[in-house]
């Protein structure tokens, strides 16, 4: 048993089929590549869905992980530990935040920026407590996230959904105005959309949505699951956008490939008191001490310079391609997070091919794939890849 069709088939018998998965075998990475169960080496621009910010088994990452295995990895939430707080202290006082509390997932950090914005609306808007979203915006898979996310297909199998999430366009202040009544207490939204196929806004998007919070009383909460940690080039996306968002969410990049996720807030609105929200495994000391090695490293190298460099160098490639490959119809492109559309629906042919050629993608709308690479890819790296995905195009 070695071969990857043979784990293709263990997964077929075992596993739960909740997830198209694409039939490649990852048993090893390092930096920027991973190879499959026969050996095959990969270009990984999906990095865990844009989680491995510095690639896969980044020495400093790896060392933290170790040493924090061999001195403590769980404890009760009752106890404080070190690694925790030192991560506490890193992201608050790197971000417009005051306090913070770790849980295991974006969903998870969503929830509880979400029960937050509950509360603050008991406390503050008189018993608001509807959440104004986005449609086509990702905001996770648990039952108040799938509500909150402005995607039907992820919900209509599993309604009633939670109520108290409204809809409205992206990139549209005025659906947002229309949307806001006495029952609103927040407005919940991606800097950029990831899931949704790497759509990003007006540059004075944000800022205007900023005015409208501020005019009616209302929270801005920003999910930075996928923007946060340095993917569009800032350490925060909110950044990018010159607005402070009052609540913050992360996960994917801010665990270096250990399940971690955040919600941040000002001190003004954070709600919540003693007894009203807790984690198990949140904030364990494995996790934030991956999460603060990682982070750590990030902002003493100047990796975040380094990916507005390398946005130049990736946007510059793939504008070169376009002009040579005529399937392609836009690229659309912030920090390193980058979508390809084509103009017919072939992004799973494009998969396949590119698996062939040895560049993992992925396929963030039927007529789109979505590039994501560890922050600290090479313009090599970068050069080698467009070369796959040009090979790969060339197949189909
Ligand atoms: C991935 C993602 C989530 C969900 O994160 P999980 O860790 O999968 O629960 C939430 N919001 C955004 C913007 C995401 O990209």
């Amino acid at each position: 048993m070695s071969k990857s069709s043979d784990w293709i088939a263990v997964e077929n018998k075992y596993y739960a089929q909740t997830v198209r998965r694409q039939p490649v075998v990852i048993v090893r990475g390092e930096g920027t590549r991973v190879w499959d169960a026969d050996g095959k080496e990969y270009l990984d621009f999906v990095a865990g869905w844009a989680v491995d910010n510095l690639g896969h088994c980044h020495p400093v990452v790896t060392q933290a992980i170790v040493e924090q295995a061999g001195t403590l990895v769980q404890t009760s939430n009752q106890y404080y530990t070190v690694p925790q707080l030192n991560l506490a202290e890193l992201l608050i006082e790197n971000s417009c935040m005051d306090r913070v509390f770790f849980a295991n997932s974006g969903a998870e950090a969503n929830e509880g920026a979400i029960k937050l914005a509950r509360r603050y609306g008991k406390l503050h808007r008189d018993g608001a407590y509807e959440i104004i979203t986005a449609l086509s915006s990702f905001h996770g898979r648990t039952l108040a996230t799938v509500a909150a996310t402005g995607q039907p297909h992820y919900q209509e199998n599993f309604t009633p959904l939670l109520p108290g999430f409204v809809h409205v366009d992206y990139n549209d202040v005025e659906g947002i105005m229309n949307a806001t009544t006495d029952n609103t207490t927040a407005v919940m939204l991606e800097p950029v959309q990831g899931e949704g196929g790497v759509i990003i806004p007006d540059g004075d998007y944000l800022k205007r949505v900023r005015e409208w919070c501020d005019e009616k009383g209302i929270l801005l909460i920003l999910d930075e699951v996928q923007t946060g940690i340095g993917r569009l080039g800032s350490l925060f996306g909110y950044e990018e956008y010159g607005v402070e968002p009052d609540v913050m969410t992360l996960a994917k990049g801010l665990g270096f490939g250990v399940p971690i996720g955040a919600f941040l807030s000002k001190e003004y609105c954070m709600a919540l008191v003693p007894g009203d929200h807790g984690s198990t495994f949140g904030g364990n000391p494995l996790a934030t001490a991956a999460a603060f090695a990682g982070t750590r490293f990030l902002l003493d190298n100047d990796i975040l310079g380094h990916v507005k460099e390398m946005e130049r160098h990736l946007s510059a490639k793939l504008n070169e391609l376009k002009s040579r490959v005529s399937v392609i119809s836009e690229i659309r492109i912030k920090g390193l997070l980058a979508a390809v559309e084509f103009n017919s629906d072939i992004s799973g042919q494009v998969l396949t091919q590119a698996n062939e050629a040895g560049i993992l993608l992925n396929g963030v709308r039927p007529n789109a794939v979505r590039l994501m690479p560890p922050l600290n890819v090479t313009a090599a790296e970068i050069d080698e890849a467009i070369d796959r995905l040009e090979l790969a195009l060339s197949k189909i």
